[in-house]
This record gives C-alpha cells, sequence and structure tokens, in this order.
C-alpha cells in the first residue's frame, strides 16, 4: 500500500491497547472491523452538531442531517459504482438486506414450485430468509455444491439451472472459508437461465473493489460494522427496474406517499424501502468509513491483503498438525483450521492469553461444517490494518497452543 502500514495502524484507536498485558492481534476481522478515528469522530460531530430527525422538519438542523444523509446515500453509490442514488438503500447490516428482499421478492416472484438456489458455504443470514419466504410460497430451495477445496462447481450449478429458477443468492466471499466466489459469472449464467441473483457482499466490500454494474448482480448485500463503519449499519443495492416492481418489506412513516384508512401509496425508491426513522447518524459515520478506505484506495488495499494472504498461507503450514479448510487458490485472507485433535475453543482460549484474538466455532455455516464433516475451526480474519508481524504472531502463538495442548 502507498499508505504507511503504521499511519494506517495509527488511525485506529483500539489496536494500540494491549489485553493481557501483550499488544493486541486483532484477527477477528469476518466478525466485525475496528473503527479510523474519523468515523469515531464523526459519530461525536453529528450529536453535537447535527441531530434532528431527517425527512421531515423544515427547520436548520432537518435539512442539515437531510443533506448529510443524502450525501452518505451519494457516496455509496460511488463506491460500489451503482447508477443510481434511488438504488441504495440503508439498512441495519446484511441481514436486513437479505430479508428483505427475501421477503418482497418472494412476494412478487415466487410461485408454488420454483426453485431458489443457494451454495453450500453460505451464511445462515443468506439461508434462513430463503427457507422461510419457500415454506410461506411453496418453493423448493436447492444447493449448489462445492468441492473439497472450497470452490463452487460450476457444472454442478449449470445442472441445477432450470426454467424453475427464479433467484440465486450467494456470498461474493466466504465468511469462514475466505473463497472469493466466480460471482459473474455466476451472474451470466443465471440471467441466460431468466434468474435473478442476490450477492451478499457481507466479506466482500472491506477487502476488494465492487462494481456493482460490471457485476451486473440484481441485489448487493452489505454490513457497514464489517467495512470500519459502525454498527448497526448495512446496505442493500437493488436494480430500480427490479426494486421498483417489489412490494415494500415494512410499513411505517417515510415509506409512505399518502395515507388513508382505506388504502395507502407509496413513496418512491428508496424511500419506500426506508420505513421508520432512518439511522442517519451511523449512516453519515459509514460514509466517513468509506472515505476513509476509498482514499487508501481498494485496489492498494486488495493487493496488500493478498499478499498477507500468501505469507499467512505459507507461514501456517509451519505449524505442526494445522488442517486447513478453504485452499482455493483465489482467496481472501480468511483462515479456517483445526489444530490436531484439540478443540478450536481450547486453542482460542490459549491465543486469547497470547493478546491474540481469533474466533471459533462454526461461524454461522453450519451447513458447510455438516459438508466438512467437522463441529468447528480456528479462524483469523485479516484486515487492511493486520501486519506480517501479526502473522508471525499468530504462527508462533499456534506453535505454543500445539505444546500446551500436547
Ligand atoms: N453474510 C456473511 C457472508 C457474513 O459473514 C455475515 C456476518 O458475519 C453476514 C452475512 C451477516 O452480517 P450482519 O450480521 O452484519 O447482518
Amino acid at each position: 500500500m502507498s499508505t504507511n502500514i503504521d499511519t494506517i495502524r495509527a488511525d485506529f484507536p483500539i489496536l494500540s491497547q494491549t489485553v493481557y498485558g501483550k499488544p493486541l492481534v486483532y484477527l477477528d476481522n469476518g466478525a466485525t472491523t475496528q473503527k479510523p478515528q474519523v468515523v469515531i469522530d464523526t459519530l461525536i460531530r453529528m450529536y453535537s452538531e447535527m441531530n434532528a430527525n431527517i425527512h421531515r422538519g423544515v427547520h436548520f438542523l432537518s435539512e442539515q442531517a437531510t443533506r448529510q444523509y443524502e450525501e452518505a446515500r451519494n457516496t455509496v453509490r460511488d463506491f460500489i459504482h451503482a447508477a443510481y442514488s434511488q438504488e441504495i438503500i440503508f439498512t441495519s447490516g446484511a441481514t436486513a438486506g437479505i430479508n428483505a428482499i427475501a421477503f418482497s421478492y418472494g412476494e412478487r416472484f415466487i410461485r408454488p414450485g420454483d426453485d431458489v438456489l443457494l451454495t453450500t458455504m453460505e451464511h445462515h443470514s443468506n439461508i434462513v430468509p430463503w427457507q422461510m419466504m419457500c415454506a410461506r410460497k411453496q418453493a423448493r430451495l436447492k444447493v449448489i455444491p462445492i468441492s473439497e477445496q472450497g470452490e463452487l462447481i460450476l457444472e454442478e450449478f449449470a445442472r441445477l439451472l432450470s426454467p424453475r429458477t427464479r433467484i440465486v443468492a450467494l456470498t461474493h466471499v466466504s465468511n469462514t472459508l475466505g473463497t472469493i466466489n466466480p460471482v459473474e459469472q455466476v451472474i451470466r449464467m443465471a440471467h441466460l437461465a431468466g434468474a435473478h441473483v442476490l450477492v451478499d457482499g457481507a466479506q466482500a466490500v472491506q477487502h476488494m473493489p465492487v462494481d456493482v454494474q460490471k457485476l451486473d448482480c440484481d441485489f448487493y448485500v452489505f454490513s457497514g460494522h464489517k467495512l470500519f463503519g459502525p454498527t448497526g449499519t448495512g446496505v442493500l443495492y437493488g436494480k430500480s427496474s427490479l426494486l421498483n416492481e417489489l412490494p415494500p418489506y415494512q410499513g411505517g412513516g417515510d415509506m409512505v406517499d399518502c395515507v388513508r384508512f382505506e388504502g395507502t401509496t407509496y413513496n418512491e425508491l428508496p424511500f419506500k424501502f426506508e420505513a421508520g426513522t432512518s439511522n442517519y447518524v451511523d449512516a453519515t459515520a459509514l460514509q466517513s468509513a468509506i472515505k476513509y478506505v476509498s482514499a487508501i484506495g481498494m485496489e492498494q488495499i486488495a493487493a496488500y491483503e493478498t499478499s498477507l494472504m500468501h505469507y499467512a498461507r505459507e507461514q501456517l503450514q509451519t505449524v505442526p498438525g494445522i488442517r486447513m479448510y478453504g485452499t482455493a487458490p483465489l482467496k481472501t485472507a480468511v483462515f479456517s483450521f483445526v489444530l490436531g485433535d484439540h478443540h478450536p475453543y481450547d486453542v482460542g482460549m490459549i491465543l486469547d492469553k497470547m493478546g491474540i484474538a481469533v474466533r471459533t466455532g462454526t461461524h454461522c455455516t453450519q451447513p458447510l461444517m455438516d459438508f466438512l464433516g467437522i463441529t468447528g475451526t480456528i479462524r483469523a480474519s485479516f484486515a487492511l490494518y493486520n501486519t506480517f508481524e501479526e502473522v508471525d504472531q499468530l504462527v508462533a502463538g499456534l506453535h505454543r497452543a500445539g505444546s500446551m495442548l500436547q
């Protein structure tokens, strides 16, 4: 990266902490990322200078907050290269975006006997909402299998596609395996079969440039808190032609045009999908996070993290008894592994005492664990502020944990 790693780390106050007297090595970025000072400052500035409910007030503060919120929307539009601001809907996270589409799309397009396609590696957030919709609409859920390496088997996908396939919902990057899926190809194949595609970008937008127009996806969702922004933020992108056809997901203020007891007409996009008081404060802080990573450059971040991934992959192999899951050549710096027969939790606890934060368990991908025939893994997930030295610390920590658990 052209920006110095020490400069980047200094932007994140939490990273200078010690844990049990050891410098914090934060490798749980797949769960949530830390926040740079600009994001924290924005939250303070919004509440100290600009807080008023948006869209409804005629007064100065409300107009300022409204303008700020809509500017945040424009920033998101540019970040994912959407064609129009109205295609950007603020949500509370990736989960909320998927639920909104599973419900609204289901109401509009799904008939009994239709197929919804997912993949083996989906997060529960991209499984359960579709199961609920399929149960409601008597539709069928089908699963695109993956290889031992953790890659989609595209020939199987081609076989599953049929005139009954309405929508394919898949993750851009696996939160457990790190696999970067060939989403562009999947989208092309799905469109040729007449199906729509939702891409879950929760593990992608913080690691690589994303261009929704180039991908040609119909829907794209992500979480703000995994992109260095505040919790309780997320984005649902949808092609306006499609979003216009969908019924609203939730009713309430702001999403309406005219309300009578006899019936209600709805507001235009994006407000039709933003019922109630929007999270304008956190959306503005998410804008700061996006400006922050954009200033460093998503291409640069991707290149840096790829070199970190290659180094970590090589170094982790030196740990006795390590068994890796997710060995696709095209992957992000996310490593899932087990250490001999030791329970992932025990390894995670020992690493924690060394100041190294990893996650253990199923990572909200139980069907993937079933496929792998395991009950859980240790997961180390890196972000732009992690260093090569931290890879060494993780590897040393695993060597030590391995010998302590003998
Ligand atoms: N999809 C993927 C791939 C994820 O990794 C996650 C969170 O870990 C989600 C969806 C859900 O994100 P959130 O809990 O922020 O809604």
